[in-house]
């Protein structure tokens, strides 16, 4: 062995603890082959690194993607491709591809789906919550009764104005479920905070089965309703799906007419 050889054979030798200390696993991966590839077809300097660098953030990114998305707690994964929209004409394709853009999230604008239970405003409330979780925005899902939850516990400890501005880091918040059960007043008066806080700061979807007429019945203040539905709705895109619970319609046309009759007040709302 000649002693040039016996240097070319060093060289890089210290890569792997420099890439480990990089914490830059895929670019260790890659190494060999990229380096073989770029020795063969004669690459700049430039492209090799390109290469390798583009792994690793690509990489980078779909696992921060993952961790935003489990964070989020959504309640099922779904996607704009679940969507059926020739069964949800109300739900217009081109406005909800728009959303999906997530031009609303710069402008802080908000979204709010209404429609009667098992219309898809769950469906489409996730599916646009994980389009922000992959264009890497924070996002936290829940429903009506467990914001309320949380903030009645901050309440307890003295933290509310905390736990308020601690949400102003995430893009967007889901708000699911407004109108399943009547709120009381002081319930109503956390829901009223934490939009208020919200207006203008960052972005909230909301979904609800009542109509904003209904709201008051809701809150169980006239008062307190408007002034929510106002801020709320100051720059917002309103939804309003229409018809029958998707699930029953399926399985109506699975010939299964004894759950077609079956009474609205026995249908599934989740
Ligand atoms: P909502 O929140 O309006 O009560 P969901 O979003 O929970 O309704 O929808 C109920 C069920 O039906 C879910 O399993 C959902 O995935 C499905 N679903 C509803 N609408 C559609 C649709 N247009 N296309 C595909 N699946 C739908
Ligand atoms: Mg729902």
């Amino acid at each position: 062995m000649s002693p040039k050889a016996k240097t070319t054979s060093a060289v890089g030798q210290r890569l792997p603890f420099l890439l480990s200390k990089l914490k830059a696993p895929r670019v260790l991966e890659r190494l060999e082959q990229t380096a073989t590839t770029a020795r063969e077809e004669g690459w700049p300097y430039e492209q090799f690194l390109e290469v390798l660098l583009e792994a690793e953030v690509f990489a980078r990114d779909a696992s921060g993607a993952r961790n935003r998305i489990r964070h989020a707690a959504f309640p099922a994964h779904k996607t704009l491709e679940d969507f059926d929209f020739a069964a949800q004409p109300a739900a217009e394709k081109p406005v909800i591809m728009h959303l999906a853009q997530l031009d609303f999230l710069a402008g802080r604008e908000n979204i709010v789906l209404l429609g009667p239970p098992g219309t898809g405003k769950t469906l489409l409330a996730i599916a646009l919550g994980i389009r922000a979780c992959l264009a890497g925005h924070r996002v936290a899902f829940a429903t009506a009764q467990q914001w309320i939850d949380r903030l009645e516990t901050a309440q307890h400890r003295n933290a509310l104005d905390d736990e308020l501005k601690r949400l102003e880091r995430y893009g967007l918040l889901v708000v699911d479920e407004i109108g399943h059960l009547p709120l009381e007043r002081q319930a109503a008066n956390l829901l009223f905070a934490l939009v208020a806080r919200r207006y203008e700061r960052g972005s909230i979807i909301v979904t609800s089965n009542r109509g904003f007429e209904a709201w008051g019945e809701i809150l169980g203040d006239q008062m307190v309703a408007a002034a929510l539905i106002g801020r709320l709705v100051h720059h917002a895109h309103i939804v309003t799906l229409k018809g029958k619970s998707y699930r029953l319609k399926e399985r109506g046309t699975a010939s299964a007419p004894a759950v077609a009759t079956q009474p609205a007040g026995l249908r599934p709302t989740t």
